[in-house]
């Protein structure tokens, strides 16, 4: 890439949450392969980011090129309506059979974000074929559920400025945010508010919709599972929709395959993106119980009003598919076992440094929580020279490696975290 290149991007690209009229750097990546990413110049970074969550078997994986190269030969895409196709046959049916037993009946969308819109929409049409119509949603503060209209309304209301959308997007409620953290003891009086406000509101709530266990881009926070078993009584007995946003949280990420295994429950409606193809494709499911489906079908409309033109393409679909048979087949529980040990192992001493706030580690994600918000340039270009790919926000500097990543190379990132947080110029006061 030529210089002129990059100053176009910054003239004309948008990239994601950055300003069009003081753009931060970006870097040129060329290629990508294993756990590095290669720049222009031919230097290699260790990537730490998985590219937010997604490149879990790392890049440019032999299987999974293979996978899209044959499916790229018969078709890359087709329409869905009317028609059906073998990856989306063998995809959905690998996602029957490793998710909660009674999560049946599959949407294929486009993302995470379309996912959580599909699962919202799948509650409202529930009630509505019930003959109840309902349209709040209950949700915890700290939440980050996408950047579409309906997931950003049960998103938390200052990170996602719920002020600057006021009088447009839907006003959900929200409890505060789980304190009892993943490896506290419970905490009864933990869930005391949240447990009233769905008491307050139970004739209107038409589901509760949640990350399960871990909080990813609303604050990075790790709570207990106790709650998720409150959360599933208490949705059982008000006859209340669970919705699992399980986009970052799936296929792995947190040492179980389904975050909700932490709890041992299932929800009435589950949404999965991101990790789905292995990081090479954009795709999502929202999958949902025989009774959410069939109590939609048996509605007024007689169907899911739902139906994008790119729903099920076979392209992202066939690779989907063997991403799963490639973590079925990988040792993958003990990768994640391993990171998170190195994680504790390397981040907690850092605990004791001035910066420092916070250091949380569970499964193959590292949370270094600072006192004062990083300075992301600056702190960016430290890590590009360091040789690492972490991309720091707030006041959160994070590790969420590929689960093939190496013990060297881990190390290599957490010795740039532990260099950065030595250092107070990368933090705004
Ligand atoms: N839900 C969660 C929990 C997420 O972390 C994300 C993405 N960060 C989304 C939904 C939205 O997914 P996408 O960016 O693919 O629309």
């Amino acid at each position: 890439m030529t210089p002129a290149d990059l100053t176009f991007d910054q003239q004309h690209i948008w990239h994601p949450y950055t300003s069009m009229t003081r753009p931060l750097p970006v870097y040129p990546v060329v290629s990508a392969a294993g756990c590095e990413l290669q720049l222009a110049d031919g230097r290699l970074l260790v990537d730490g980011m998985s590219s937010w969550w997604a490149a879990i078997h790392g890049y440019n994986h032999p299987r999974l090129n293979q996978a899209m190269k044959t499916q790229i030969d018969r078709m890359s895409h087709v329409m869905f309506g009317g028609i059906t196709h073998p990856p989306a046959v063998a995809l959905c049916q690998k996602l029957i059979a490793m998710t909660p037993d009674p999560l049946e009946c599959v949407f294929l969308a486009d993302s995470g974000s379309v996912a959580v819109e599909v699962a919202m929409k799948m509650a409202l049409q529930y009630w509505h074929a019930k003959g109840q119509p309902r349209q709040r949603f209950l949700t915890f503060r700290n939440g980050y559920h996408g950047d579409t209209f309906g997931a950003m309304s049960v998103c938390d209301p200052d990170n996602s400025m719920h002020s600057l959308w006021q009088g447009y997007l839907p006003e959900h409620l929200f409890a505060p945010a789980p304190q009892c953290g993943f490896e506290d003891d419970w905490d009864e009086m933990d869930i005391v508010p949240f447990a009233r406000l769905m008491a307050a509101h139970r004739q209107e709530i038409a589901a509760v919709i949640l990350e399960p266990v871990v909080q990813g881009a609303g604050g990075m926070r790790f709570y207990h599972p106790e709650w998720l078993r409150r959360i599933r009584k208490m949705c059982d007995r008000e006859g209340i929709l669970l919705i699992a946003d399980e986009i970052a949280t799936g296929f792995g990420r947190t040492g179980k395959l389904f975050a909700c295994e932490h709890a041992g429950i299932a929800p009435d409606i589950m949404c999965l993106g991101k990790a789905l193809t292995g990081g090479t494709m954009t795709l999502s499911a929202t999958i949902a119980t025989r009774d959410v489906a069939e109590t939609i079908s048996n509605g007024e409309a007689g169907c899911f009003m739902h139906g994008p033109t790119f729903m099920g393409n076979p392209l992202a679909c066939a690779v989907a598919a063997e991403s799963l048979s490639l973590l079925e087949e990988s040792h993958w529980q003990a990768q994640v076992l391993t990171i998170e040990e190195q994680l504790k192992s390397g981040l907690r001493p850092l605990r004791d440094c001035e910066q420092v706030a916070d250091i949380r580690v569970l499964g193959a994600i590292g949370v270094v929580e600072t006192h004062h918000p990083v300075d992301m340039g600056a702190l960016q270009a430290f890590f590009v020279e360091q040789g690492v790919w972490i991309r720091p926000f707030g006041r959160l500097i994070y590790l969420m490696p590929p689960y093939v990543i190496t013990p060297e190379q881990l190390a290599k990132l957490i010795a740039a975290v532990a260099a950065a947080v030595e250092n107070p110029a990368f933090f705004r006061r």
